[in-house]
């Protein structure tokens, strides 16, 4: 009774006054719902935006979140007065970016500045970042300086597609001559997309997000849980019904159709169409019969990118001029966010530093790469230290674009109104663009179903 209390009081809560109304009947146990035209299993950015597009759309909407709060891996954690995003977050000229501007997202923040140190042999040298730097670099010889500023010359108006077929170490190795300079750009483009898998990483999809680097990247004021808290105010306000704290145990279908969420708590959401954005295989496991769908394929061709990632705010910076530091013979990266946002309530400065892995995964060791990744930039920062938070193996990627791989979704071909979207269902973009689009894609299919079908063609229309 407790928990059957629990759950309509998080329905109440989160409740619009246009959402429809739940009938609220228990049956053994069970409390039937009120049906959905779509019900969103997740509630991180890619559930969030599903969620928007299809109120706006028209539909009657219920996103469903296990935890207590929304957001999943685009929260911020607030600690002594400073705001950590799960490792550090960069929002890049992407979809992301064009679909929070479209709807109003404040998005305050700042564009960092991009001088930036490189680590090679433990030591700090300056990274050709700009036509000085690239000059005075002593990194490159007078022929890497030309091949590398000659190759930047020609990014921006690049056809990056003619490389989606090919790996990121073909790439590299076969564009250039210099070592030096393809050292750098394993580096460069690690950084941008997280992952350090140069011999499976498709090539073309990392040259575009370089590309979309070009135009700058922003970093937020009070981070990332400031997109989720106005996502959360749309959505409501657009009628969608939030229903955190509930996990969904199984998506079932009937005569190839879906028909239902079976939460935990026993509730039944009934919707005719339902948009997964868990994990590829938490996908797989909720679908009754999911061997014989294409979530099968999508979970075995899966792979997971993960990161260690440390966030530290100090009270001052020891050495204020080395804040962007990109590994060139180390995965690691590290970046204060303060430097373009504010990220504390009290002037400390807000710094994350990553270590991308590989398939080796050691704690303790990442810890001690991290901390003296630390030490060389910032020496003494133990000693201005006010807040920590550090998170051994977070998942970036379910699954990244790696060359064996076929694009999940939108739709699951085998079951009418069911779907896939979140950062794994990527049909080319990286990180979080992979989520909103992703998600749009979900909708854009339902409403394109249903013009099919002879219904009504407004909302179709106003998103496509
Ligand atoms: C360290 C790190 C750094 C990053 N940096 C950047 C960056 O600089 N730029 C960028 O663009 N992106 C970045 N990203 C990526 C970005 O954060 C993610 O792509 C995005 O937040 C993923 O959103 P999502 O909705 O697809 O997945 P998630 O955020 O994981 O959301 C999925 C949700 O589903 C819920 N869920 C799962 N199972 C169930 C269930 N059974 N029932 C109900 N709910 C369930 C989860 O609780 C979660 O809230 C970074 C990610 C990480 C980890």
């Amino acid at each position: 009774m407790g928990a059957f209390c629990l759950q309509i009081s998080f329905l109440i809560l989160s409740h619009s006054a246009s959402a429809p109304r739940h009938t609220g009947t228990k049956s053994k146990g069970m409390m039937m719902m009120q049906h959905y035209d779509i019900a969103v299993v997740g509630g991180g950015v890619a559930g969030l935006t599903a969620a928007i597009y299809a109120a706006k759309a028209g539909k009657q909407t219920i996103v469903i979140e296990k935890q207590e709060r929304l957001g999943g891996r685009a929260v911020t954690n607030k600690k002594k007065g400073a705001y950590f995003n799960l490792g550090g977050h960069a929002l890049y000229h992407g979809d992301a970016l064009a679909t929070f501007r479209e709807w109003g997202l404040s998005l305050q923040g700042n564009q960092p500045s991009i001088d930036a140190y490189g680590i090679w042999k433990g030591k700090l040298l300056t990274l050709p970042m700009s036509v000085k730097s690239l000059l005075t670099t002593p990194l490159l010889s007078w022929r890497g300086k030309i091949e590398l500023g000659s190759w930047l010359a020609k990014l921006g108006k690049m056809d990056t597609h003619r490389y989606d077929q090919i790996s990121l170490r073909e790439w590299i190795e076969s564009q250039f001559y210099d070592p030096m300079v393809r050292n750098l750009f394993y580096s460069l483009l690690r950084t941008a997309s997280y992952v350090a898998a140069p011999d499976m990483q498709a090539a073309g999809p990392v040259l575009k997000q370089l590309q979309n680097s070009l135009q700058g990247v922003l970093y937020l004021d009070r981070g990332w849980g400031t997109i989720i808290d106005e996502l959360r105010e749309i959505a409501i306000k657009n009628g969608v019904t939030m229903m955190t704290s509930t996990k969904a145990v199984a998506v079932e279908h009937r005569d190839g159709a879906v028909q239902h969420v079976r939460c935990e708590e026993g509730t039944l959401v009934e919707a005719k169409n339902i948009i997964l954005t868990a994990p590829p295989a938490v996908a797989h496991q909720l679908v009754t019969n999911a061997e014989a769908t294409s979530l099968h394929a999508w979970r075995e061709q899966a792979i997971e990118i993960t990161a260690a990632c440390l966030d530290v705010a100090l009270r001052r910076l020891p050495k204020p001029k080395q804040q962007f530091i990109y590994g060139i013979d180390q995965t690691v990266f590290l970046s204060n966010q303060s430097r373009a946002a504010c990220l504390s309530d009290d002037g400390a400065q807000v710094i994350s530093v990553i270590k991308y892995q590989g398939e080796e995964k050691n704690p303790d060791k990442d810890l001690h790469e991290l901390e003296q990744t630390l030490d060389l930039v910032q020496p003494g920062w133990r000693d201005e230290l006010v807040a920590k938070q550090y998170l051994p193996r977070i998942t970036v990627y379910h699954d990244f674009l790696h060359m064996r791989r076929q694009q999940p979704g939108p739709a699951v071909p085998e079951i009418s109104g069911l779907y896939v979207a979140g950062e794994w269902a990527s049909h080319g973009e990286l990180l979080v663009d992979a989520a909103t689009a992703s998600a749009k894609r979900a909708v854009q299919c339902i409403l394109a179903r249903e013009y099919t079908e002879g219904k009504p063609k407004d909302a179709y229309r106003r998103i496509v």
